[in-house]
């Protein structure tokens, strides 16, 4: 059986770059579109030469803030709960949120494997942030730019031996 990959994360680290350069089609929205319908989203992905199914969770970013927890919440463990490994994404940029925390906590109760990934980690502007990040508990962050694919052979060291 193959592996499902769940990409997760706050809004705007950079999930559905990851998802479209997993994917190699554009089918995951990048930007938001008011009005489209979009939550969990589903592709095959190719990395090297793993093939693997991934989800992209969106349909968070037009939320209110009201509302934004719960729906983070719901979706989020809708795709811990279809995913093998979930791979979760800060903004290294931006260093460690309490939105992130909450995201960490997550995964901490419910998903079985993840990869903790620092994004947007192409120059030293993403150094402090990817320190950070080992404080979440969850291991060893793979620094990487969804953007200009770097770090993506550590993802496939990681994937590799769970695909
Ligand atoms: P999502 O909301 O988590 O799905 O994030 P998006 O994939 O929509 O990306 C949000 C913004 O971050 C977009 O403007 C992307 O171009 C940008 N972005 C994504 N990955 C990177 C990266 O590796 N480096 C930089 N500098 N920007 C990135
Ligand atoms: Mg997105």
């Amino acid at each position: 059986m193959s592996m499902t990959l769940a990409i997760v994360g706050r809004p705007n680290v950079g999930k559905s770059t990851l998802f479209n350069r997993l994917v190699g089609k554009r089918l995951a929205l990048v930007d938001d579109q008011p009005g489209v319908t979009r939550d969990l989203r589903e592709g095959e992905a190719r990395l090297g030469d793993l093939r693997f199914t991934v989800i992209d969770t969106a349909g968070l970013e037009d939320a209110n803030d009201d509302s934004l927890q719960g729906r983070m919440r719901r979706l989020t463990e809708r795709a811990v709960d279809m995913a093998d490994v979930c791979l979760f994404m800060i903004d290294a940029r931006v260093g460690v949120t309490p939105t992130d925390e909450i995201f960490a906590d997550i995964l901490r109760k419910r998903a079985d494997h993840v990869i903790l990934a620092a994004n947007k980690g192409e120059g030293s502007a993403a150094d402090a942030g990817v320190l950070e990040a080992f404080a979440l508990g969850l291991g060893e962050p793979i620094r990487l730019s969804a953007e200009h694919g770097e770090g993506m052979n550590d993802l496939y060291t990681h994937l590799m031996p769970l695909a």
